[in-house]
C-alpha cells in the first residue's frame, strides 16, 4: 500500500492534517485506531476552544504565564496569531460548528485566562466538533480513512521516515508514505487515574522515540484538578470507566471548591483562588483531599443544570447529590511535551511529523493553559499536513514483523498494564522524588524487558500497546529524574512529601 501522506489518528490533529494536506493536493490515507469518535480525547473536551478575539498578544501573556517560564515564545506567537483565521476557516466555515452564543459568539472564561475568549458548545465541545470533522472527511474530500487501524512501528531507512506497519484484524501491512504525520494523542492509559480514553497510550511517542526521533519536556504531565472522584477510583478511569472531568469553565462561572469541613480553601492557596493554574489547584485539591478525607465542587453559585446540562445528566446518573458538592480529585489529563518539533511539526527525523497531544511544539511549556489544546492540535495540525504534503512515497525494505506465537497468556496485557499504572500512580504522579523516580525506573525498565519479549514473536495490538505505555512512561521517568527544578506541573519533592496519585 502506498500513500504520499499518512496521518495517524483521527483527532482534531490528525483530521486538521488530513484536512490541509488533501487540500494541498496530496493522495491522503488516514489511519486510526478508533472505531468511534469517543475514541479520541478531542471528542471529550468540554469547555471549548480558545482563540485571540484580535487580540494576539493578551493571549498570548496568558499562555507564556502559564507556562512558568518554559514556553517557546515563538510557537505561542504562531499559535495565537492563527488562532482566529484557523477557527473561522476550518470550525465555523468548513464544519458549521454551532459554537454557543446567539448575536454573535457567547465566550466563556477558564482558569488563568485574562478575558472571556473561549468558543464552546454547552460544556460538551469535542463531541460537536470531531464527528462532524471525521465526517467531512470521508464525506467531502478524498482522504482515504481506515479505522481499526492500528499503526505498529515506523518504517525507517537510512533516517528517513518511510511510512508505518498498519495491523487491522490482526493482519499486518506495511504502508509506505511519502510523509508520515504521528497525531496519536496523549498518555492517560499509562495512569490509574485519568480523563483520557482508554487508546491513549503513547503510540506516536513511543514509535517516534525507538525509531530514533528526539522527545523534549516529557516529564510535564498534567493533571486535572476537578475529575469526578464518586466512583470506583481503583478502576481504569477515563472516557469508559465513570469518572468524567468537570471543567474548569464551572470554576470559570464561579463553581467553588470544599473540603471534608466544608471550608472553601483555594484563596489560601493562591491569589486567583479557584481561577489559579492547574497544577497549583490540582496540588491543593490533593493536599486537601489527604488532609480531610474529601474535596467536592460546589456548583450552588449559579444555574448548573440549566448552563451544564450534559455535565448535569452525567451527576444524576451517579446519584451525586448536588446539594453536597460533587467529589472531585486529581487525575492525569494531558502530556505537554513529546515528539520534539518544530514550527511545522517537523520532528527530527526526515518526513516524520507530529501535530496535537503527541508533539512537543513548544507551547505549553511546563503547564497548559485551559483550552489552547483544541487549538494547538487544529493550528499545528494544518500547519503539519501542509508541510507533509508533496512528498512521494518510496518503498522499501519494512522491518520484519512476528506472528509466530499469536496467542498471549490470557490477562497478559491487563496484568502488565495494571503494573505499570500502579507504578506511575505511586512514584510518577503530581509530586514526583528521586528515589520514587528511581525505583520507578527500575520497575519500567524490568516490564519493558518481559513486554519485549513478547513483543518479538507476536503482533497483537494491546501488546504494542502495553509496550508503547511502558516505554512513554520510561521517558517520562527520565526527564523527571534529568530535571530537579520544580516547574508548572513538575514537582519534585522529598520522599517524606511524595504521595501517590
Ligand atoms: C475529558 C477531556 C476534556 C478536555 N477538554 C478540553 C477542552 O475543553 N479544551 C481543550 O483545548 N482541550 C481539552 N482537552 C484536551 C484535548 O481534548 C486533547 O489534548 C486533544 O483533543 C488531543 O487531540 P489529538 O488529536 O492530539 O489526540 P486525540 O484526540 O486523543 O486523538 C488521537 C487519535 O489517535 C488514534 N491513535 C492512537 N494511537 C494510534 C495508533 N497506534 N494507530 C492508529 N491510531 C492511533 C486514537 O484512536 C485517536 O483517534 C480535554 C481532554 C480530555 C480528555
Amino acid at each position: 500500500m502506498r500513500t504520499d501522506t499518512l496521518i495517524i489518528g483521527s483527532g482534531i490533529a490528525g483530521c486538521a492534517a488530513a484536512l490541509a494536506a488533501d487540500r494541498a493536493g496530496a493522495d491522503v490515507t488516514l489511519a486510526t485506531k478508533a472505531t468511534q469518535p469517543e475514541d479520541a480525547a478531542s471528542y471529550w473536551a468540554q469547555g471549548g476552544i480558545a482563540i485571540s478575539r484580535g487580540d494576539p498578544e493578551r493571549f498570548r501573556d496568558d499562555i507564556l504565564a502559564a507556562g512558568a517560564g518554559a514556553c517557546d515564545p515563538a510557537a505561542v506567537d504562531t499559535l495565537v496569531t492563527e488562532a482566529d483565521d484557523a477557527v473561522r476557516d476550518v470550525l465555523v466555515e468548513t464544519l458549521d460548528v454551532p459554537f454557543d452564543g446567539e448575536d454573535g459568539f457567547d465566550y466563556g472564561r477558564e482558569a488563568a485566562h485574562d478575558e472571556p475568549r473561549i468558543l464552546h458548545v454547552d460544556a460538551e465541545t469535542g463531541a460537536a466538533i470531531l464527528p462532524r470533522f471525521t465526517a467531512y472527511l470521508a464525506e467531502e474530500t478524498t482522504v482515504d480513512v481506515r479505522e481499526d487501524t492500528a499503526a505498529l512501528d515506523l518504517i525507517t531507512h537510512e533516517g528517513r521516515v518511510h511510512g508505518a506497519l498498519l495491523e487491522r484484524d490482526g493482519d499486518v501491512t506495511p504502508c509506505f508514505a511519502g510523509a508520515t504525520v504521528l497525531a496519536t494523542g496523549g498518555i492517560g492509559a499509562a495512569y490509574e487515574h485519568t480523563t483520557n480514553p482508554a487508546g491513549a497510550t503513547g503510540d506516536g511517542i513511543a514509535m517516534a522515540a525507538l525509531a530514533g526521533a528526539d522527545v523534549a519536556d516529557m516529564e510535564y504531565v498534567q493533571f486535572h484538578p476537578t475529575a469526578y472522584a464518586g466512583g470506583d477510583e481503583t478502576a481504569t478511569e477515563g472516557a469508559e470507566h465513570g469518572t468524567f472531568l468537570l471543567s474548569e469553565a464551572l470554576r470559570g462561572e464561579g463553581a467553588l471548591l470544599r473540603n471534608a469541613e466544608g471550608e472553601r480553601f483555594m484563596p489560601e492557596y493562591h491569589s486567583d483562588a479557584e481561577l489559579a493554574p492547574r497544577d497549583v489547584v490540582a496540588r491543593a485539591v490533593r493536599a486537601e483531599r489527604e488532609r480531610t478525607g474529601d474535596v467536592r465542587l460546589d456548583v450552588s453559585p449559579f444555574d448548573f443544570e440549566a448552563e451544564f446540562p450534559g455535565l448535569a445528566e452525567r451527576c444524576r446518573e451517579r446519584g451525586v447529590d448536588l446539594d453536597a458538592g460533587i467529589p472531585v480529585g486529581p487525575a492525569e489529563h494531558f502530556l505537554c511535551g513529546g515528539i520534539d518539533v518544530d514550527r511545522d511539526g517537523r520532528a527530527s527525523l526526515d518526513r516524520l511529523f507530529a501535530a496535537g497531544e503527541c508533539a512537543r511544539t513548544g507551547v505549553h511549556g511546563a503547564n497548559r493553559l485551559a483550552s489552547t489544546s483544541l487549538l494547538e492540535g487544529l493550528v499545528f495540525g494544518r500547519r503539519a499536513g501542509r508541510a507533509a504534503a508533496g512528498y512521494d512515497p518510496e518503498a522499501v525494505e519494512p522491518p520484519e514483523l512476528r506472528d509466530s506465537d499469536p496467542d498471549l497468556p490470557a490477562q497478559f496485557a491487563a496484568e502488565k498494564f495494571r503494573r505499570l499504572r500502579r507504578t506511575m500512580r505511586d512514584h510518577v504522579g503530581i509530586k514526583r522524588d528521586p528515589e520514587g523516580l528511581s525505583r520507578a525506573a527500575a520497575r519500567l525498565r524490568r516490564l519493558k524487558g518481559e513486554v519485549d519479549s513478547y513483543v518479538r514473536t507476536r503482533t497483537a495490538r494491546e501488546l504494542y500497546e502495553l509496550r508503547n505505555a511502558t516505554v512513554t512512561s520510561l521517558l517520562v521517568v527520565r526527564a523527571a529524574t534529568e530535571n530537579g527544578e520544580s516547574r508548572g506541573c513538575h514537582h519534585i519533592v522529598d520522599a517524606s512529601e511524595a504521595s501517590a496519585d
